[in-house]
């Protein structure tokens, strides 16, 4: 045992919610040694979060391909030939009957993507429709639809939806090399929208795109100086399309990878950290270490928009083997609801019982009940620790 803490023990669980990180302490950070970097990551996951809950996500493809924008990573772009089927806008009774079984294995939120520069005004009542539907199943909801203007976002945030993914990508700098059709600012200005609008934001990158560290460490510091940072942080590994530009790109080695969602954690604590597009490529193992450097949602499903994701089964299994289980909200939310109830009938015999009884609870060990997580509505996180 060391006589002194290595500084990544030291600053372990007592990073605090920052939005002015330096380039150079995200460099090194992840310059740190592998164990002492995971070490931290995993001491920031456990003051605040559950580190054995994992929250479960079921994605769907609402449009499909012919896609304007020219992002050299994915298989939706018109740009490129990938052979991919397209389809129209699916109609508002099929999203809801998928987002049904979604729900009946266990997705506690619902996210629906169309391949679209941006919504069109015609589009709008129907993908507004999808929301108003699928929250009524008692589900989260999430979209990502492409650039949305003020009107559009407020349109979005009334019908209820709860989540906005729209993702950044890359580092500024690197940024030029993966798209040219949207700018950076452009990005920013739709996120701006969406949380001026009042939703939340789901909001990461892509790493394996032939980019170098210091585009990492720029795209994790774009987020994380965000002025809220997201509340949905996926980390995609880039996945390889035949007929895309970055088809032949040099595979990112995977410690890497597990060091950019340690990175992530450590920058964002109270942000779940998504392990996306990617996952079918990787191991179990891997993932099991991307769980221990803090991430904390998958995205659940055979497909993820047009790719292969990992067999629910598969995942079950894998969560039995590390002992993880899904956070459903749902199942928080109604507990608390319940508890609401059991407390007031409590409160009520009690009131009766007044006078005729002492209070045992106040008399044994000073009236301490043992601590209990109480899980925030919104965010599924510990809201408190109740005594
Ligand atoms: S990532 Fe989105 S915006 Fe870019 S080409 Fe694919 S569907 Fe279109």
């Amino acid at each position: 045992m060391p006589a002194t803490a290595s500084p990544a023990q030291s600053s372990a669980s007592d990073v605090a919610v920052r939005h002015d990180w330096k380039r150079s302490e995200i460099d090194a950070l992840f310059a740190l040694p592998f164990n002492d970097l995971l070490f931290q990551a995993a001491s920031v996951h456990r003051a605040h979060f559950d580190p054995n809950a994992v929250q479960v996500s079921t994605l769907l493809s609402i449009k499909t391909g012919a896609c304007p924008e020219d992002c050299k990573y994915c298989s939706q772009s018109g740009h490129y030939n990938t052979e991919l089927e397209k389809e129209k806008l699916l109609e508002v009774a099929r999203v809801v009957e998928e987002a049904q079984a979604a729900r009946d294995k266990g997705a506690s939120r619902f996210c629906m993507g169309a391949a679209w520069r941006s919504p069109r005004d015609k589009d709008m009542p129907y993908v507004l429709d999808m929301v108003r539907q699928v929250k009524s199943l008692g589900l989260e909801t999430c979209m990502t639809l492409g650039m949305l203007d003020q009107g559009q976002a407020e349109a979005l945030a009334d019908a209820g939806l709860d989540y906005y993914n729209h993702n950044l990508d890359t580092s500024p700098e690197y940024y030029g090399q993966v798209i040219t059709t949207r700018t950076y600012n452009d990005r920013l200005s739709t996120l701006a929208n969406v949380r001026d609008a009042g939703m939340k934001v789901c909001c990461g990158g892509i790493v394996g795109m032939g980019e170098q560290r210091d585009d990492r460490v720029g795209l994790l510091q774009q987020l994380a100086n965000l002025p809220h940072h997201p509340e949905s942080v996926p980390i995609n590994m880039l996945v390889k399309i035949e007929g895309t530009p970055l088809a032949d790109v040099d595979d990112l080695d995977p410690f890497e990878f597990v060091r950019t969602v340690a990175v992530a954690r450590i920058l964002m604590p109270e942000s779940y950290v998504r392990l996306s597009a990617g996952r079918q490529e990787m191991n179990d193992e891997a993932q099991a270490l991307c769980f221990l450097a803090g991430a904390n949602s998958i995205f659940y499903g055979e497909r993820l928009l047009t790719t292969d994701n990992p067999e629910a089964s598969h995942d079950k299994q894998l969560f039995n083997r590390l002992g993880i289980h899904p956070l459903d909200l749902r199942h928080e939310a109604s507990d608390e609801a319940h508890e609401e109830v059991i407390k007031a009938q409590v409160a009520e015999q009690q009131a009766e019982d007044a006078g005729l009884f002492y209070n045992a609870m106040a008399q044994s060990e000073g009236g301490k009940r043992p601590a209990k997580h109480v899980l925030d509505k919104d965010t599924g996180r510990p809201a408190a620790t109740e005594h």
